[in-house]
């Protein structure tokens, strides 16, 4: 193995400390407390996972936490009051729902209910909007944790050669125009693409957002090239694994996240970060 390995690890933890300090401080100074409120509905035992998760890493740095959980039949009326009460509640300043939502209710109309000012997902049409035209007021969770991976890791993407494989919403479409206003050359693939691994080996750096189980080989790769692993899957044996094919991967690639321990721990860590942000809002 060639590469060197991005420690998603160690820099969330840093990360944490900072926003730690920067909590225990807001609090001492003018008497606020960074609140964050999680809404689930229904029994999704992944989602469980995630809003566990979140809720344990808000009390680790001193955050107010609240989880809502509405129950599965909970109809858009419930949810929207809900969204509603949690606008106007001074203490509450970021509200996120967990996705994705039993069928009958509609996730979009959730996501642009939540105040702008507390989406701190950054999923509202207000803010993917801010997103397009760099003027964020957050950074959507995951692609804003990649950024700050290649930062600590002294990665300098200006002027280089990006692709970003997958275009959703929360991952490849906002990780492309991150990259693009960091001045990278920005090339989006997805599904439709034709001639993938041409595309793929004339990158220097490459954030793969697939959701397939070692999708990116290391004959897909430029030697040298930076390599993003975004991808969370379960293999045939219920392990954990990326969308990059790891050992062939970083063989050839100068830098690598590993699956566990790269971008998953970032996510949660910006979640944080972006609620310290709304309750420092306007001070
Ligand atoms: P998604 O909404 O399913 O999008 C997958 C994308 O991959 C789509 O744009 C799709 O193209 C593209 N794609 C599928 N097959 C392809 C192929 N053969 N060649 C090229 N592109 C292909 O997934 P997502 O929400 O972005 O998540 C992607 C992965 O990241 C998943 O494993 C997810 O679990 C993980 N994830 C991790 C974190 C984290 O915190 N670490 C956060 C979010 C997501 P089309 O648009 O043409 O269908």
């Amino acid at each position: 193995m060639t590469a060197k390995i991005i420690d998603g690890k160690a820099m969330s933890a840093a990360e944490r400390r900072k926003i730690a300090e920067e909590t225990a401080k807001l609090k001492s100074e003018r008497g606020i407390v960074p609140g964050l409120a999680v809404i689930i509905v229904g029994n999704n035992p992944a989602s469980e996972i995630y809003v566990r998760n979140k809720h344990k890493a808000c009390i680790e740095v001193g955050f107010n936490s609240w989880i809502y959980r509405l129950n599965e039949n909970a109809s858009q009326d419930e949810l929207n009051a809900l969204i509603d009460r949690l606008n106007s509640d001074d203490n509450v300043h970021g509200i996120l729902c967990q996705l994705p939502l039993p069928g009958g209710l509609s996730e979009e109309e959730v996501i642009d209910r939540i105040s702008p000012e507390k989406d701190v997902d950054a999923f509202g049409m207000e803010n993917v909007g801010r997103i397009m035209l760099g003027r964020y007021r957050f950074l959507p969770c995951t692609p804003a944790g990649i950024m700050l991976l290649l930062r600590e890791s002294g990665i300098d993407i200006g002027g280089k050669r990006a692709v970003v494989i997958g275009r959703s919403n929360i991952v490849g479409k906002p990780m492309a125009m991150l990259l693009l206003n960091s001045d990278a050359t920005v090339t989006v693939c997805h599904s439709k693409t034709v001639g993938l691994s041409e595309i793929t080996r004339e990158a220097d750096i490459i954030v793969c957002a697939v959701g397939k189980a070692d999708f990116l080989k290391g004959d897909m790769i430029k030697p040298g090239a930076v390599v993003i692993d975004v991808g969370m899957n379960r293999n045939e044996d219920g392990k954990l694994c990326g969308d990059v094919d790891f050992d062939s991967a970083a063989n050839v690639a100068s830098a690598i996240t590993p699956i566990p321990g790269g971008v998953g721990p970032m996510t949660i860590t910006m979640l944080l970060r972006n609620t310290l942000t709304a309750a420092t809002h306007g001070l």
